[in-house]
């Protein structure tokens, strides 16, 4: 059975201070209160160091994104060799926020998937459609072309996670309906499959993102081929955070 995970992303939130929080983590997660649950947080890159001290051997740390090549004249940027030489397990790719902010294409998440690969973390790729292309009944088109251009050849259930978040969902206290959710995993889960095989297709996670909270995760976090979440604003205080690992453990 696939091990769901839970990750937590800080965005452009959290100064040193608030490693409080994390230790609220720990300690929860070493109360047994979220077993059988894999959870990873997402500080800014300036606190990864420093997170990764306190949920050593708790949980693990990821960052927020990373540049495509290995080293070199990219001012302010970071590789995914420096998030694995400070302890990142895990590295969200394409969210859309980065797609907005910074005019990321489908080509540059894809060299970034691979850059993840080459320094050993593991891509949480993220995918998800605007409120027009809802509208438009666009969703799965849109999904189905993110899925193609973003995700690589050689893609292995162990280090491939794919996080489903709409647009117009993040952020906004709105969430998809059920069965919304449902249709979409469902999409991906098959696309997957139908390039990777039955056994890859079916062991890579696929979170669903988006105004995730501890009153709506237990609905969300129990809907077919939904195995976990990424979650943004209620990851920032640790009571919310591991109500919701609660739900998926
Ligand atoms: P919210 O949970 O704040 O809606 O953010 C979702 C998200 O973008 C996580 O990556």
């Amino acid at each position: 059975m696939t091990t769901p995970l839970i990750a937590g992303n800080w965005k452009m939130n959290g100064m040193l201070r608030s490693l409080t929080e994390l230790k609220g983590i720990a300690d929860a997660v070493k109360d047994g209160r979220t077993e059988g649950c894999e959870i990873v947080i997402c500080p800014p890159a300036t606190m990864l160091s420093a997170s990764r001290g306190i949920l050593h051997n708790v949980a693990k740390v990821g960052g927020q994104d990373c540049h495509s090549e290995a080293k070199g004249a990219h001012t302010g940027d970071i590789a995914a060799e420096m998030l694995k030489d400070v302890g990142a397990s895990f590295v969200i790719v394409g969210h859309s926020e980065r797609r907005a902010d910074h005019a990321e294409s489908d080509e540059i998440v894809k060299a970034k998937v691979n850059a993840a690969w080459r320094a050993g973390l593991v891509p949480i790729l993220c995918i998800g459609e605007t409120q027009g292309e809802r509208d438009e009944g666009k969703t799965l088109d849109r999904l189905g072309e993110q899925l193609a251009g973003c995700v690589p050849s050689g893609a292995r259930g162990d280090r491939l996670v794919v996080a489903y978040e709409p647009i117009w969902a993040i952020g906004t206290g709105r969430t998809p309906s059920s069965g919304e959710v449902a249709e979409a995993h469902a999409f991906i889960r098959k696309t997957l499959t139908d390039r990777f095989g039955r056994e890859t297709g079916e062991a890579i996670r696929l979170l669903y993102g988006g105004s995730v909270n501890p009153g709506n995760a237990l609905e969300l976090l129990h809907i077919d081929n939904v195995d976990g979440a990424l979650v943004g604003g209620a990851s920032l205080k640790a009571a919310d955070f591991i109500a919701i690992c609660e739900h998926a453990a």
